[in-house]
């Protein structure tokens, strides 16, 4: 079996939702999926796949591991974050092929299944304290047994769109307000989930967390910026919460420090980012020797989805998987078949690969040249930048 052709595909449902999917055709008249993992960067990535085809075209889609290096480092420069999402989506790709050429799941050529289910974690969304408390009770009630929601802005309500103000003393405050209200809606068996999603600094984390410890958090999310994972060694020991961070970091050598020295709880790896499957089950086997578990970031589409649960279906060392929404209930025009959900788990279906498929007549009424854009941007009170 050898690849023959490799195609972005940025589509739009019918609901609207857009997705950067990548489709690995064979000889064998077999094809597998992939996602791309910076959305707002799909214009670019879309080349860097374009540009990794020239390894993968023609070669063996069961060789992963040695693709993986080709693509990894034949460029000279070890790949950045842009060729690591195009090289994810490949590589996913290739793992959805092999699954389906034996006829297996893919997570049972990964080792699973370890478990039959995952637990997974829903965003809780909206635009004001209430909304946020009224939208936990309501995913409680539909069965999740997590919840999660972000960073408040800096009025005192949330982030409407675009351009708008956080400033970090009082978001905290708000934050540490919302998260009591919550825990107090939802009851003490129900966990909770706090993505700060890289939005303060250091002093203000610090006591924020503190502050929120009454309240036993599941985890923190992303409460430093992901440029200098080192600083994590200054945080861990100023906070007694449960950190997770990960999602901004590509390939095992981003991961290096924090699980060799143990300065997160959770490792959040992006499998649309990262490298892949081949990369996330090294970095996660890696945590299980740091009693790390991985919480696998997760804000994509039902491709992105399969991926994740398929890992975590073969994992010991899992959290919870983030699933912003329910599997089979947004984008079934274009994702007639995705994994299964019930009752705040999900998991992969028996069937070989992934478990997650693409109309392609729908893939074409829903065709989107590549797409960039810039994610809202947020500023300090002074006028200078803030992380969104
Ligand atoms: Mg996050």
């Amino acid at each position: 079996m050898k690849v023959t052709k490799i195609t972005n595909l940025p589509v739009r449902s019918e609901g609207g939702a857009i997705y950067h999917i990548v489709k690995v055709d064979t000889d064998a008249g077999i094809y597998g999926l992939g996602e791309i993992g910076i959305m707002n960067w799909s214009k670019t990535i879309a080349n860097a796949v374009e540009h990794l085809g020239d390894l993968v075209i023609g070669a063996d889609p069961w060789e992963t591991e040695r693709l993986w290096q080709d693509m990894f480092r034949s460029g000279y420069w070890p790949a950045d974050l842009v060729y690591c999402c195009a090289m994810s989506a490949i590589d996913i790709a290739l793992w959805d092929i092999k699954g389906k050429s034996v006829n297996l799941p893919t997570y049972k050529l990964l080792g699973g299944p370890v478990r039959e289910k995952v637990v997974c974690y829903p965003h809780i969304k909206g635009t004001s304290q209430q909304e946020i408390i009224d939208g936990s009770k309501k995913a409680v009630d539909e069965g999740w047994k997590f919840v999660r929601w972000g960073q408040p802005d800096a009025m005192g309500e949330f982030k409407p769109n675009r351009i708008t103000t956080l400033e970090p003393d009082k978001s905290a405050r708000v934050a540490v307000e919302l998260m009591g209200a919550v825990r107090e809606a939802v009851g003490p068996d129900i966990h909770l989930c706090f993505d700060v999603h890289t939005q303060l600094e250091v002093p203000q984390v610090v006591q924020m967390c503190r502050d929120m410890e009454e309240f036993r958090p599941y985890f923190i999310e992303d409460p430093l910026r992901s440029e200098n994972p080192g600083s994590y060694r200054n945080l861990r020991q100023q906070v007694n919460l449960p950190i997770a961070a990960g999602e901004q970091w590509a390939s095992k050598w981003a991961f290096r420090e924090v699980i060799e020295e143990e300065l997160i709880d959770y490792a959040r790896i992006d499998l649309c980012i990262v490298g892949g499957i081949t990369e996330a089950a090294k970095i996660t086997h890696w945590a299980e020797t740091h009693y790390i578990n991985i919480v696998p970031h997760n804000p994509l589409g039902p491709v992105s989805a399969a991926v994740c649960v398929a890992l975590c279906m073969a994992s010991a060392n899992v959290g919870v998987q983030e699933m912003p929404v329910r599997p089979g209930s947004v984008s079934t025009d274009l994702f007639p078949q995705q994994i299964e959900w019930e009752d705040g788990f999900a998991w992969c279906p028996d069937s070989p690969g992934l478990g997650v498929d693409i109309d392609m007549d729908a893939a074409e009424r829903g065709a989107l040249d590549p797409l960039q854009w810039w994610p809202p941007r947020l500023r300090r009170e002074d006028g200078s930048i803030t992380n969104w």
